[in-house]
């Protein structure tokens, strides 16, 4: 059955994926059934977008009570939900104001057209240049793929967008030294995602935003992947005590719903005036509705909390995995947003834990990430440490885990 679809697929939409060959029908909290009714768990959550799990029913009916009254108007008009949402989020953040649009890559692109405007409307016309890391992601875009640390992103689409400087993350004095006076902003993620799950230093991050202040340049955290309690706090540089003067958001901010948001402080955010930046379907009442909800579940259920407690241990699992096996090199991350760095390549792990019904993900060939929704249980965990055990050990002992 999933053979047909998975030949139709194939032979319609574009091929810019490579697919495991599942057919996912529906899901329910951290279980995902195919279409031929075989059951996983879910350590992949979409990519950490689904943090509050798969069909949540009250995220459901949020959804469908807007979509009763009104789907959009455009942003000719206000609206109840959005106004709502960005109160939300300004209040429990650095930032006074809310652009929102509908993806990752377009908070990343609305973040540094709003660097550039900034120095622009100061009539400081050579600073447009942004400093960005190596190994980061910011996004398919062509603004965001120039400010991604990565040649395979950019393959095949240069010219790229100018003004895009490359440093190597942690490194405070790379960055001191590739800060300039055409530059208008530095970009990063608190935690690098698609990079390889690797933190920020604590002092680096001070250290950084000491730089910024010190130089007048504005100081963007990326928190597309790290945001919304994915690392046990409702943003990742809360962690680090350092604010930036922009942040962008998306993947769990709908819990699977395309919304996408750049915040910024009152001064930061100056730049864009009416007409400066905008998007159609930026900010619509029905996914505004439905990520209101979902923020209200995050503080209502305790979420942090729970994500907190039951990441620490799944980390301290993960590292008694390292002690067992010398394959497992390195153990990082933190909340619900861990890595796995191995010695050899990743794939063939992800594939025996799908043939076991796990699902997980392996970014930068070698490094397994897990970024299970927020609501994953300790025994959910334990399967698949069970499962990980049975494969390093090469035994294969479980059928399934
Ligand atoms: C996923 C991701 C993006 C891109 O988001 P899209 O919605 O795919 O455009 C940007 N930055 C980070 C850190 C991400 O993890």
């Amino acid at each position: 059955m999933s053979k047909d679809y998975i030949q139709r697929a194939d032979k319609v939409v574009a091929s810019t994926y490579k697919r495991f060959p599942l057919v996912f029908e529906r899901g329910r909290g951290c279980t995902l059934w195919d279409i031929e009714g075989r059951q996983y768990t879910d350590f992949v959550a979409g990519i950490a977008v689904c943090n509050l799990g798969h069909a949540n029913p009250e995220i459901s009916r949020a959804l469908s009570r807007q979509a009763d009254k009104l789907f959009h108007v455009s942003n000719l008009f206000y609206t109840v939900p959005q106004v709502e949402l960005a109160e939300w989020l300004v209040g429990r953040c650095f930032a006074d104001r809310v652009f929102f649009c509908n993806s990752g890559a377009e908070a990343n692109e609305a973040a540094i057209k709003l660097a550039r405007k900034t120095f622009f409307d100061q009539g400081d016309f050579n600073r447009w240049r942004i400093v960005a890391m190596d190994q980061s992601f910011h996004g398919r875009t062509f603004a965001a793929l120039s400010a991604t640390g990565q040649q395979k992103v950019r393959e095949g689409f240069e010219p790229i967008l100018e003004g895009f400087d490359f440093v190597a993350f942690n490194d405070i004095e790379q960055l001191a030294a590739a800060v300039t006076d055409k530059t208008c902003a530095v970009l990063l993620e608190p935690v690098q995602g698609e990079g390889g799950i690797r933190c920020a230093d604590r002092q680096y991050l001070k250290d950084v935003r000491r730089l910024c202040d010190e130089k007048g340049i504005m100081l963007i955290f990326d928190e597309i992947q790290t945001g919304i309690g994915r690392t046990g706090k409702l943003f990742a540089h809360e962690h680090f005590d350092v604010q930036p003067d922009i942040m962008t958001l998306a993947k769990a901010l709908g819990n699977g719903l395309p919304i996408g948001a750049m915040l910024a402080t009152e001064k930061a955010a100056a730049a864009f005036t009416p007409g400066a930046h905008a998007s159609t379907f930026g900010g619509t009442p029905v996914i505004t509705a439905a990520a209101l909800e979902v923020l209200r579940i995050i503080e209502a259920e305790n979420i942090l909390e729970h994500c907190q407690k039951v990441g620490d241990y799944f980390k301290s699992r993960l590292e008694w995995l390292k002690d067992r096996y010398p394959v497992v090199e390195e153990v990082r991350g933190v909340g619900l947003m861990l890595g796995m760095k191995l010695s050899q390549k990743g794939a063939p792990v992800v594939e025996a834990c799908m043939d076991k019904g796990l699902l997980i993900n392996c970014t930068q060939e070698n490094v397994l990430r897990f970024v299970p929704p927020l609501v994953i249980t300790a025994e959910e965990v334990d399967r698949l440490v069970v499962c990980l055990d049975d494969i390093f050990a090469g035994t294969g002992t479980t059928e399934t885990c």
